[in-house]
């Protein structure tokens, strides 16, 4: 049979194929971004709890009005900002949630900006909806956005700018600067932004997270996505939320209803529970920056050079010290010979790239960073 492929390009993720080469390998891995530790228990205790007492029919469409209503306190906590629970729709990960705004707003020929890299679910989502997805590319070791070079990306038929705060890869976060430059371009057009800040709670040294959400213009014109698999150490539930005003959410959920309808009942109970402990989700930033330090401690004999993360949990290191292969070469070998398994970075631009740089994911044992440190400190 002949089949026209929608997606000729696309190929498995790079962090199934890295994953299943550190498995084969025995490597640690650092590729993928996973904690190999486990969450809160009482977070399990309490999803027991909801399943023996029955709740395991479907949910509202949206959600659980109880986790609905614990987002929307989360947010004021967070971000001094009221939010209707009706504003908050639960996902099936933040993946779910982006599929769901791209879909729900990208007609045939409408333009996209992402600023690659790029995580990897954007730009084939853009372009099964027809959508025309425009690079705006930023270069190491600052990765800094210069918000009047991507407006000259903007045409009529831009519809929506993609932006990643705290960013994956490159573990850099935006001030506040940065969202007011971004809502200089979009002032006066029908520009939607989709902001996904799954990493919003994982930003280092007394930072602060500028969602798009404290700024009330952005806010009038985004879909804010987020991950509860990032915050509490659940990436296997795949649970996340979308935050959108009235207009767009309405759009949003005519997509959800039809892609997956409502998420996993029990888990929104016990998120709905879990979340009424501020501290579960304030911490996070600490209790990563110590893993960061910690990694970034037994990689100092290392010739691997790091390049600064601000947020999320991964670290970028330039090895052109080591060597002058291209970075999914010596991701390869750095799994098959030397143990640890990495994310070549190139593959989150839509261009050739030969920057000889690799992300590693901190999300780990502090035994399984030692253990790595140590390998990677023999190259
Ligand atoms: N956006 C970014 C930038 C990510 O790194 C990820 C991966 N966790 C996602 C979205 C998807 O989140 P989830 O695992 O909740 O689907
Ligand atoms: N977000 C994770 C990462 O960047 C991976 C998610 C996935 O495997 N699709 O590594």
């Amino acid at each position: 049979m002949n089949i026209s492929s929608k997606l000729p390009q696309v190929g498995t993720t790079i962090f199934t194929v890295m994953s299943k080469l550190a498995q084969e390998s025995g490597a640690i891995n650092l590729s993928q971004g996973f904690p190999n530790f486990d969450c809160d228990k009482e977070l399990k205790k309490l999803v027991n709890q909801y399943m023996r007492k029955g709740l395991n029919q479907y949910a509202p469409m949206a959600g659980v009005p109880e986790l609905r209503k614990a987002i929307s306190s989360k947010l004021s906590t967070s971000y001094n900002i009221e939010v209707e629970s009706n504003d908050v729709a639960i996902t099936a990960g933040g993946t779910q949630a982006l599929y769901n705004a791209i879909t729900a707003l990208i007609r045939p020929s409408d333009e996209v900006i992402i600023i690659e890299p790029a995580y990897d679910s954007y730009k084939p989502v853009i372009q099964l909806c027809g959508g025309i997805a425009r690079s705006y590319e930023i270069e190491g070791p600052d990765y800094k956005i210069d918000w009047n070079s991507l407006s000259r990306l903007v045409t009529a038929k831009t519809k929506m700018i993609i932006i990643n705060n705290p960013h994956n890869p490159i573990g850099k976060i935006l001030q506040e600067s940065d969202l007011v430059e971004l809502q200089r371009i979009v002032s006066g057009t029908d520009i939607i932004v989709l902001s996904d800040e799954v990493y919003e709670h994982i930003v280092f040294d007394e930072a602060e997270h500028w969602s798009v959400l404290r700024f009330p213009e952005l806010r009038n014109r985004s879909i804010v996505v987020y991950s509860f698999g990032k915050t509490f150490h659940i990436t296997g539930w795949k649970m996340g939320y979308a935050v959108a005003p009235p207009h767009l959410m309405k759009e949003f959920l005519k997509v959800h209803q039809f892609n997956v309808f409502s998420v996993n009942t029990p888990a929104q109970y016990a998120l709905a529970d879990y979340l009424q402990e501020e501290e579960h989700y304030l911490s996070l930033g600490r209790f990563f920056q110590e893993k960061r330090d910690l990694f970034q401690d037994v990689m100092k004999k290392s010739k691997l050079i790091p390049i600064s993360s601000e947020g999320t949990y991964f670290q970028l290191y330039d090895y052109s010290a080591i060597s002058d292969e291209p970075d999914t070469e010596f991701a390869k070998r750095l799994t098959t010979e030397y143990g640890v398994a990495a994310i070549p970075v190139s593959v989150f631009y839509s261009t050739k790239r030969d920057d000889k740089v690799i992300r590693l994911c901190f999300a780990k044992k502090d035994t399984t960073l030692k253990k790595a440190g140590k390998l990677l400190s023999k190259i």
